[in-house]
């Protein structure tokens, strides 16, 4: 897989605590491999992160999916 591909992350229905899956393979996406964007200027995306899925690592963006939550639920979301 080419590494500029970026897919866009999903918010998992029916999850108490907002939950991101893969774009690519719809793996749960860990907090910890939620990062903000700053190093990869020819990557649009602000929210991103890696799927930690074996046979997937996609990048997603997570713009799109936490801009659906509230301001204060999206930055728990990616806190820690
Ligand atoms: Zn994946």
């Amino acid at each position: 897989m080419n590494k500029a591909d970026i897919f866009t992350a999903r918010l998992a229905d029916r999850s108490v605590i907002p939950m991101l899956t893969c774009g690519h393979c719809g793996s749960m996406l860990s907090k910890t491999r939620v990062f903000v964007n700053k190093t990869k200027p020819g990557v649009s995306g602000h929210i991103l992160a890696y799927c930690s899925a074996d046979d997937c690592c996609a990048i997603n963006c997570c713009d799109e999916a936490l801009s659906s939550l509230e301001n204060d639920v999206a930055q728990q979301a990616i806190a820690s």
